[in-house]
């Protein structure tokens, strides 16, 4: 933020590069001064955070610029992708708040009109069908040092060419058999523009388009032209195209007249996390491998498994916002993604009162048969939650850790013949530490001051305040501790070892039976508290009526140690 040059009552923020490049475009009244963006995930995989950065900017910078956005499935490789993948990328998009203008559109919408252009560039001379398999052609590329070797092929007649790519199209060849080329330049500086395959034959069923083609088309060749058809203006994508723009120019050279509307690529930075990995690769090995519970365990940096840990989708935009948009790779912090849903749950989650590892205490002089109804706020950060009501009586469970037998002076919680405050309650002593055989101790016995009951307006006050629920009432929950999934900040990064060589294995940890309070037995799953002193948590899908299951989203001050 930039406070000088503040206008009046408006939040003021420097424009990043693209949104510079997309003002000139503007100003200059290109593509008839409109923006239409798209996100074009290939559906292969769920969607990470790394997508989410994405989908924020294209969906974010149409909405900025009064424009449209596109949600395009790149789905030219049908060995890997499926309608699940399909299912969840729009769910995820949703979820985050955006709207893709019309229907989602796939690449493969467009195969009939890809090919027709091939045929064209045929017929021009630009391409040429290729005998020789993948392995001969790569190693004819040469390197970014020396130039390629034209294949014998190249010079083929343009009969022979769209002969052969015809019979390609219909299924006399078997995969790997032949591809189309594109006729470019064998000597470019350039490896991608040597010329690039733009078809295979892969006898292979589509999720959508089903055994109508048994040739696909190359991402290249099929990405640029799908913007083209859809009128995208800015076809933003990460730094690694950027060696492909060349490429992608080039064939807009070939069906775009001079001067007429056409798209324009943009890259910028990858987001990427410390202690997170990010390829899809990567993450359904995660999966496949049974190392996390699916694509949506909380433990994933996938949307879904943010979502299910307990993060909102405006936690994820704003976390979009405060990365912005670099011009060169980077890494942030895990912290940043933690801190921007701890601002968002702050200011929303409902406190309640829940006890993760209980040591029950009993306060003797406090009659058996009785219970309190004892007021406390749901969220002094917001006054409109208003307050409720929980339950008080003799037996209460207190976290264990709230207790020592023989504390250092500096511990304020409960300790014998000390005193501290119950939250919303009353101020109680302990008398006495009962233990079994082994030394364990077991309960507590303690004395309250009923003089001291919170909001009756005593002014008795002590160091410490600790959370608790009344044992009779309290319900029984299943509570999920995640931790780091890897214990390194850049799991990818060694050269000896896998980043699976850096899995946590203390990345879950499970309480089986933590105490809450009883307004909490009827839970709906995604409802997202904070549990008082505990940190922020989200209620899963696996809750049932009367046993809730608790994911903890986060801590409530950053606690993990930095690497
Ligand atoms: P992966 O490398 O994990 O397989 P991908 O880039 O191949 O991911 P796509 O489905 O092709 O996955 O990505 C859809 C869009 O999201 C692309 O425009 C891509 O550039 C963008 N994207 C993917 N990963 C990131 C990331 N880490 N940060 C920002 N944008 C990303
Ligand atoms: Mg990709």
């Amino acid at each position: 933020m930039n406070n000088n040059t503040e206008p009046a009552g408006e939040a003021y923020k420097a424009l990043h590069f693209i949104e510079e490049i997309i003002e000139k475009d503007l100003a200059e009244g290109k593509n008839q001064s409109r923006v239409h963006t798209r996100f074009p995930p290939e559906p292969n995989g769920y969607l990470h955070i790394g997508h989410a950065k994405s989908i924020c900017l294209n969906f974010g910078l149409a909405e900025r610029y009064n424009g449209l956005c596109n949600l395009r499935f790149d789905d030219t490789n049908p060995e890997k992708e499926e309608q699940e993948y399909v299912d969840s990328i729009m769910e995820d998009v949703s979820w985050l708040g955006f709207r893709w203008e019309g229907e989602p559109r796939y690449a493969s919408d467009y195969f009939d009109q890809l090919y027709a252009w091939s045929e064209m560039l045929i017929l021009r001379g630009k391409a040429y069908v290729d005998d020789q398999s993948q392995e001969v052609i790569s190693e004819q590329r040469g390197t970014p040092t020396r130039p390629g070797t034209e294949s014998p092929f190249r010079s083929r007649s343009v009969e022979e060419n769209l002969d052969l790519f015809r019979r390609m199209r219909a299924g006399e060849f078997p995969n790997g058999a032949r591809v189309l080329r594109a006729k470019v330049d064998m000597a470019s500086p350039n490896m991608h523009m040597r010329d690039p395959i733009l078809y295979r034959i892969l006898h292979s069923e589509h999720h959508r388009t089903g055994d109508k083609w048994c040739i696909y088309p190359m991402y290249d060749w099929a990405h640029g032209q799908s913007d083209y058809l859809e009128g995208i203006t800015h076809s933003i994508c990460t730094l690694e195209f950027e060696i492909h723009r060349p490429l992608y120019d080039w064939f807009l050279d070939q069906i775009v007249e001079p001067g007429a509307y056409r798209p324009r690529q943009i890259e910028f930075a990858r987001l990427n996390v410390s202690y997170t990995v990010m390829s899809k690769r990567k993450l359904l090995q995660l999966v496949q491998e049974g190392i996390v519970n699916g694509w949506d365990d909380p433990r994933m940096p996938t949307i879904s498994g943010l979502r299910r840990r307990g993060y909102t989708p405006e936690s994820l935009r704003r976390f979009a916002d405060l990365v912005g948009v670099a011009k060169r790779d980077n890494v942030i912090e895990v912290d940043l993604l933690e801190y921007a849903i701890r601002e968002d749950l702050n200011k929303r989650a409902t406190r309640v009162m829940a006890v993760l590892d209980p040591l029950k205490v009993v306060i003797t002089n406090y009659p058996e048969d009785r219970t309190e109804e004892m007021e406390t706020v749901n969220n002094p950060e917001d006054e409109a939650a208003g307050q409720r009501l929980i339950p008080f009586s003799r037996e209460i469970w207190i976290e264990r850790e709230d207790f020592m037998e023989e504390p250092p002076s500096k511990f304020f919680r409960l300790a014998p013949g000390r005193e501290v405050r119950l939250k919303s309650a009353y101020i109680i002593r302990c008398d006495e530490v009962v233990k079994d055989g082994q030394g364990h101790i077991t309960e507590l016995r303690c004395s309250y001051d009923p003089d001291t009951r919170s909001g009756s307006g005593t002014d008795r006050k002590v160091k410490g305040t600790i959370h608790w629920v009344s044992a009779s009432h309290a319900i029984d929950a299943e509570v999920r501790i995640y931790d780091r999934l890897f214990m390194d900040a850049d799991p990818d990064g060694h050269k000896d070892k896998e980043f699976k060589d850096f899995l946590n294995p203390e990345s879950l940890r499970v309480i089986p039976h933590a105490k809450l309070e009883p307004g909490l037995s009827l839970v709906n799953h995604g409802e997202r508290y904070q549990f008082i002193r505990l940190g922020y948590f989200c209620a899963d899908k696996d809750s049932t009526p009367g046993k809730p299951v608790f994911n903890r989203t986060v801590t409530l001050k950053e606690t993990w140690k930095k690497a």
